[in-house]
């Protein structure tokens, strides 16, 4: 435990190529680790066998002096990217024993880049979650719970197996997809960083759909500089899907300066809502204050469509959900349940293959995009969505970034929300807007609430500007000096 306890990416790799230790024996320090922390339920698949195989080959390279980027790396795949012979199930009973017969864009990177993977992560259903609760797997836990607590805390979603598994020391990083949050609502609630690109940074080929305009794949990590060195690993034009951008990718991590001096800070009027806590209020002046510590600017802004962005984001991400699962009909692939006829074939196979919450939204997707209700809906949505787009390019003509707090609140107990759709959804009212602009947005641990659940920042960027985003998190993550002093009350 000692060799991987808060060990980062960048220092692993020092310790890989200065011959600390091999690549062999960090995999088998976490499968060690993973094997020991199964009631976190972080991951669903294990690829341990093949990962140690990899180290091998991981240790050659190094030994000739032929390391790649993120050689030897053992990192967590959330499962819902395509890994070609690893089972990739999208967290449902649909997918349960899908194997892909080809590797996701991303993941194909990252192995490109030498990294390794140890397994592929829990997540809510395809993704459509606040909390992991969703997933057919059961939920992943927290591994942050408030002292003496006998509860489970959620670790938020959907990416929240990712978020677990570097949290609780499972892996080195982990991989993210975030359609309204699902990178930085988990990083919040875990205590981690994570950060969503901007739409068209990262290759969507081979991820499994869920809301095709929104969805985008990103890090989570344990520091700043990592989420630097994944996101390098994970980007690129991609032919292969046509909403890829063809843009020059620069060196993010050269771009960590821990330097604000002179930068303009939005601070939107309109995320200062009822529904948030007072500790993430306070911890909000807090970090305003710090702003003008490390001399940057404040300027008030005002966002005025903020409060569509949620109503139109559930509108706009359920229909296309509606759409993109109309393929898992069980005749090409995936769980099938037979029926007397064809109807009735899809009727059982579809009932039995997902679970409410993916019931709920095909159910709100199909409304919403049925004849009669189109353009009262789908449509208005649409135009809402300019019109968010519209109020962040005009607040971008004076600031260089916008400063809100991830999360309304911190993580809460297990089932606390389940049942009350509305106030899981809640959890994505700060998230969503960067989503529906498809502007890039990271999640850093700023400090905790009284309870000593950790709470995040959200700095959202303009276009294409993640190497402004990793600069600025980078100043925060030194004057915030979050400290991990979480028990290790989940081993075994
Ligand atoms: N919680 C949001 C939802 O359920 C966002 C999910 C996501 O980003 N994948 O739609």
């Amino acid at each position: 435990m000692s060799l991987i306890k808060g060990l980062t990416i960048s220092q692993a790799r020092k310790g890989l190529l200065e011959k600390k230790f091999s690549a062999k024996e960090l995999v088998e320090s976490f499968v060690i680790e993973i094997k020991n922390s199964k009631k976190l339920n972080s991951y669903i698949s294990f690829n341990f066998d093949s990962a140690i195989e990899k180290a091998k080959e991981s240790d050659e390279k190094i030994a000739k002096g032929n390391a790649r980027p993120l050689e030897g790396i053992p990192i967590a795949i959330k499962d819902l990217f395509c890994t070609k012979g690893i089972r990739t199930t999208a967290a449902s009973n649909m997918l349960n024993n899908f194997i892909p017969p080809y590797e996701s864009t991303v993941t194909q990177k990252l192995l490109n880049s030498g990294s390794i993977f140890l397994g592929k992560t829990n997540l809510d259903e395809f993704a459509m979650g606040s909390s992991n609760e969703t997933s057919f797997f059961g939920p992943s836990i927290n591994p942050w719970k408030p002292s003496n607590e006998k509860l489970d805390y959620v670790p938020g979603g959907s990416s929240g197996g990712s978020a677990v598994a570097v949290s609780a020391n499972l892996c080195l990083g982990a991989v993210g997809t975030d359609t309204g949050g699902s990178i930085r609502q988990p990083a919040s609630f875990c205590g981690i960083v994570g950060l969503k690109p901007t739409y068209g940074r990262c290759s969507r080929w081979g991820i499994v759909a869920f809301a095709s305009s929104l969805d985008q794949a990103g890090p989570m990590t344990r520091n700043v500089e990592d989420a630097a060195l994944l996101l390098y690993n994970m980007v690129g034009y991609d032919p292969k899907d046509s909403t890829s951008v063809n843009k020059e990718v620069p060196n993010f991590k050269d771009s960590i300066r821990r330097n604000i001096k002179n930068l303009k800070f939005g601070i939107p009027r309109e995320y200062n809502l009822d529904e948030s806590s007072p500790d993430v209020k306070n911890l909000w002046e807090k970090g305003i204050n710090w702003i003008k510590q490390g001399g940057g600017e404040i300027v008030d802004i005002s966002l005025p469509h903020t409060k569509y962005a949620l109503p139109s984001y559930y509108i706009i991400a359920p229909a296309e959900a509606s759409s993109n699962l109309s393929r898992y009909d069980g005749v090409r692939y995936g769980h099938r349940v037979e029926g007397g006829s064809l109807e009735e074939l899809y009727q059982n196979t579809r009932g039995d293959g997902f679970g409410n919450e993916v019931k709920r939204r095909i159910l709100i997707g199909t409304y919403v995009l049925s004849a009669g209700y189109y353009d009262a809906y789908y449509i208005k949505a649409q135009k809402i969505r300019s019109l968010i787009y519209n109020d962040f390019e005009n607040v971008f003509k004076d600031v260089d970034v916008i400063f809100t707090p991830t999360t309304p609140n911190s993580a809460f107990p297990i089932n606390a929300k389940i049942d009350d759709p509305i106030s899981m959804y809640m959890n994505d009212l700060l998230t969503v807007p960067a989503n529906m602009a498809g502007l890039p947005a990271i999640s850093i641990p700023s400090g905790k609430d009284n309870k000593g659940l950790p709470l995040g920042f959200q700095f959202i960027g303009k276009p294409f500007d993640e190497s402004g985003l990793l600069n600025i998190a980078s100043y925060f993550e030194e004057v915030c000096e979050f400290e991990d002093d979480k028990e290790e009350w989940w081993k075994q």
